[in-house]
């Protein structure tokens, strides 16, 4: 199959990789140039795990694409989200009427962004347990093992995918349709809605936090808010189960000691965050639908406060 991955930072650098191994035609669109230079000198190096791994895939500048002739079957959406619409905007010719373009950023709404340039029958929208990182530019580190669930937008229904969903698991990236991906989806993003900018901006990691006075106050108020919203999107919440699953971060056995993305994107990294995308689409969300919004809204203040201060870019 001929594939895009469109957006080549540590995830899109995973799939990339493990679709390149399993002898698709994949080329990589990014925007950061001395990620792209260091690929297209040296190839993508990856820590695969434990085994260091080189492929050589063709990378392009997604603001120079103009000459590249690319009819592809698949596109793989990996930018962060306040990356999304310009890079929409960037490969927007390159996205036939064929094109399938799967989206499997984390965050709430980025199908409002894909459907102005593709039409629904064509989006995929996921949720994925893949996880990955960069060491520096061109490198990638990927441990674990992972898996994806997706649905498609339109009124095709399962059969629309089949194919995608071959292609995904013969390069044995585990993927299976679902016939309630928001679910997933709002569950997903009530862990990074709570853990993410609250570790952020307590500078703690998830274990540390977990056991403080007011963790299980302030979780549950985060939590209905996105439940209230989710549930006028058709996107039902088992609100226990999400409460069990965030409280199994706070696991110093297993991943409690970690700091969440947003931690390592905004405190180590001085990167922008995708706040805008989890709390912030639940404010957002919340005006439409008229649900009050207290805690979302504040923890999305602070975070942009602290970006600022950080200088974060
Ligand atoms: P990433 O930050 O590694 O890459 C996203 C974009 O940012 C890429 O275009 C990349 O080249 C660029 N970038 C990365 N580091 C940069 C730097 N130092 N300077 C300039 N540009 C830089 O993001 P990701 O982790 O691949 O995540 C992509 C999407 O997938 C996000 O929505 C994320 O929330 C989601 N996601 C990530 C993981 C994970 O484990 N990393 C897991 C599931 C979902």
């Amino acid at each position: 199959m001929k594939i895009i991955i469109a957006g080549a930072g540590a995830m899109g650098s995973r799939f990339g990789l493990m679709l390149h191994q399993a002898k698709n035609d994949v080329i990589l669109i990014d925007g950061w140039q001395e990620h792209i230079d260091t690929i297209k000198e040296y190839g993508l190096q990856a820590n695969f795990n434990g085994e260091e791994v080189t492929e050589m895939i063709p990378i392009y500048h997604q603001s120079d694409i103009s000459s590249v002739e690319f009819s592809a079957d698949l596109v793989i959406l990996f930018t962060k989200a306040m990356q999304l619409d310009g890079m929409m905007q960037s490969i927007k010719n390159m996205v036939g009427e064929k094109t399938k373009v799967l989206c499997l950023l984390n965050g709430i709404g980025h199908e409002d962004v894909i459907k102005k340039y593709v039409p629904l029958s064509n989006i995929l929208l996921g949720n994925t347990m893949w996880t990955a990182g960069l060491e520096g530019p061109g490198k990638a580190k990927l441990f674990g093992n992972g898996s994806i669930d997706l649905q498609n937008l339109g009124n095709e229904g399962k059969e629309s995918a089949d194919e995608v969903i071959a292609v995904l698991n013969d390069a044995k990236l585990n993927a299976k349709y679902s016939d309630n991906i928001l679910s997933s989806i709002y569950k997903k993003a009530c862990v990074n809605g709570t853990m993410n900018g609250l570790c952020t901006i307590l500078d703690s990691n998830m274990a540390d936090f977990g056991e403080t006075d007011v963790a299980d106050v302030i979780v549950e108020s985060i939590v209905s808010e996105f439940a209230q919203v989710a549930e006028k999107e058709n996107a039902t919440l088992d609100i226990d189960a999400v409460l069990a699953q965030i409280k199994s971060c706070y696991n110093r056995e297993t991943i409690g000691l970690h700091h969440p993305s947003m931690y390592q994107d905004l405190m180590i990294n001085n990167r922008l965050t995708e706040i805008d995308f989890i709390n912030g689409a639940i404010v957002r969300k919340g005006e439409v639908y008229g649900i009050e919004t207290p805690y979302c809204s504040f923890l999305t203040q602070l975070v942009h406060a602290k970006e600022q201060i950080m200088k974060a870019k």
